[in-house]
């Protein structure tokens, strides 16, 4: 029986080795300035933007991810039914996983920028074939959207206010939030990265892959940032400037010298792999 137990475990060790620990290690939630909160977990970022009408919630994260944002949510003495909308970075399962659950929980009208729709509504299905290896993450729970959202748009719940931006290239619906808090411009950055296995030449399933990274660039450059958010904590060291919260006055998510860093580097590891599989693609 033991080693059969042993074998079981075996067999499931490769799935469970995929999902770094943080991202599902609970982390303390708090606020970042005015009605703007952190209910995620170590490195799964989850935003709630409070209104007295009722609240926007940003990523569902994992399926697992649900009871953790809802403990969070409820710590800082909100209602979890109070969730009127849901967001989500972009369509991949360490962000959007948990949204059809959320959905169900909570009746939350959903709203995803229009690329990411089909991909979000059929559970990742119609994109499987995009990613060379690894494509568990483009896997998860399909979930019905409420609203198409173009670039530009507000999303508003009472006096909680967020704007859509499409910065593309990650998923053709990568979605980059911002709103106003406290005086200060809040950027939710949806994700610059180039996963491993990506295809940025001759990519029948993305054709515009490349030069959606591009324009993804060019936004996060244009947009003005005082509070530095994204889509995973390891974005803007979350953990790190949490932990100063006690010890300064001085708001520690305010970081617009480490946003434009970030960005920047993002942007050379972008042209860098993009140039050596141009490079590779004419050999
Ligand atoms: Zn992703």
């Amino acid at each position: 029986m033991f080693l059969r137990l042993l074998f079981l475990a075996s067999l499931c060790l490769p799935a469970l080795a995929q999902l770094p620990g943080s991202w599902t290690e609970p982390f303390p939630p708090h606020k970042i300035a005015g009605n703007l909160y952190y209910v995620g977990s170590r490195d799964l970022a989850s935003y709630l933007v409070t209104s007295s009408e009722g609240h926007i919630l940003i990523n569902s994260s994992l399926e697992e991810s649900v009871p953790l944002i809802r403990a969070s949510i409820e710590q800082l003495g909100f209602k979890f039914t109070d969730v009127k909308v849901l967001l989500i970075s972009h369509a991949h399962s360490d962000h959007c996983a948990g949204s059809a659950e959320i959905r169900k929980l909570t009746g939350a009208q959903y709203m995803v920028m229009e690329p990411d729709v089909p991909a979000v509504e059929s559970g990742g299905g119609l994109r499987k074939s995009r990613i060379k290896n690894k494509a568990d993450y483009t896997q998860f729970p399909p979930a019905r959207v409420n609203r198409v959202l173009k670039d530009g748009d507000e999303v508003k719940v009472g006096d909680a206010a967020v704007v859509a931006h499409l910065t593309p290239g990650h998923t053709p619906g990568c979605t980059t939030w911002t709103m106003k808090v406290d005086g200060l411009n809040a950027v939710i950055i949806g994700s610059p990265n180039v996963n491993p296995g990506y295809v940025l030449v001759n990519n029948a399933a993305y054709p515009t892959i490349a030069t959606d990274y591009e324009r993804c660039f060019q936004v996060l450059k244009a947009l003005p940032c005082d509070l530095f958010l994204g889509a995973h904590g390891g974005y803007y060291d979350m953990a790190k400037k949490h932990a100063t919260l006690k010890s300064t006055t001085a708001n520690p998510f305010v970081d617009a010298e480490g946003y434009q860093r970030y960005v920047i580097e993002k942007e050379k590891a972008f042209r860098q792999e993009w140039n050596r599989q141009k490079a590779a693609a004419v050999r």
